[in-house]
């Protein structure tokens, strides 16, 4: 079943963003929901967004996020194509990112991505990691660190995965930071009970992934 655009929006704090996740969907689907007043879309592989950010390039305003798992090899192509990247998982990636954005004097607006639970399927910081390297991130230049992401574990349930968000919020309030990029279309509720400023929607908008 696939919730409107408008029902979600209605039901979010004014303080909570959309972000609707577009991967394995078309260009013109995108470009029929940025017509409905949708502003932000996430992608996670920079292959297949490439043809579809070119496509949509007339949209006035439009804004792209990356969220999938970054790899080093993809850092150029992300910073010169996206405006807000989710899923920084690594000191290394960050000076990669930061020194990449300078070459390119890209400004790109980042999310940590952190692992609070074990997972074998996710990257992330820990806190103890974030903590430790806390200090190193907030010298790079041309990164502007606006939040935290997280994604739950698959197997975790509804309450756990309430508790989850909560130490997300608590850890970015610990650090400054006001924004919480957590709950996907099966938790957002939860996540937004537990302050999250980003959900990130995908099926629940825009149907079944074609793949
Ligand atoms: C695909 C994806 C989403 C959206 O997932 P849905 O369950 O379809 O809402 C959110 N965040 C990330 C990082 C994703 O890769």
């Amino acid at each position: 079943m696939t919730e409107s655009l408008v029902q979600i929006k209605n039901s979010l704090p004014t303080e909570v963003n959309l972000l609707a996740v577009s991967k394995s969907h078309q260009a013109s689907s995108i470009r029929s929901f940025f017509h409905k007043g949708q502003l932000d879309f996430g992608e996670s592989r920079l292959q297949e967004a490439l043809p579809k950010i070119n496509d949509l390039s007339d949209l006035n305003g439009i804004c792209w996020h990356f969220v999938g798992r970054l790899q080093s090899n993809k850092v150029r192509g992300v910073v010169k194509n996206f405006n807000v990247i989710h899923s920084l998982h690594s000191l290394a990636l960050s000076e990669r990112i930061a020194r990449i954005s300078e070459e390119e004097g890209r400004h790109p607006k980042v999310f940590l991505q952190i692992k609070l639970r074990e997972d074998i399927a996710k990257v992330g910081f820990s806190k103890e990691e974030l903590l430790s390297v806390w200090p190193k991130l907030m010298e790079l230049p041309n990164i502007n660190i606006i939040g935290l992401m997280t994604i739950a574990p698959i197997t975790l349930e509804l309450n756990e995965r309430k508790k989850l968000f909560r130490d997300c919020r608590d850890l970015a309030n610990k650090l400054k930071l006001k924004e919480c990029s957590m709950g996907m279309s099966n938790d957002w509720r939860e996540a937004v009970e537990a302050g999250a400023t980003w959900i990130r929607v995908g099926s629940l908008l825009f149907g079944k992934r074609l793949k």
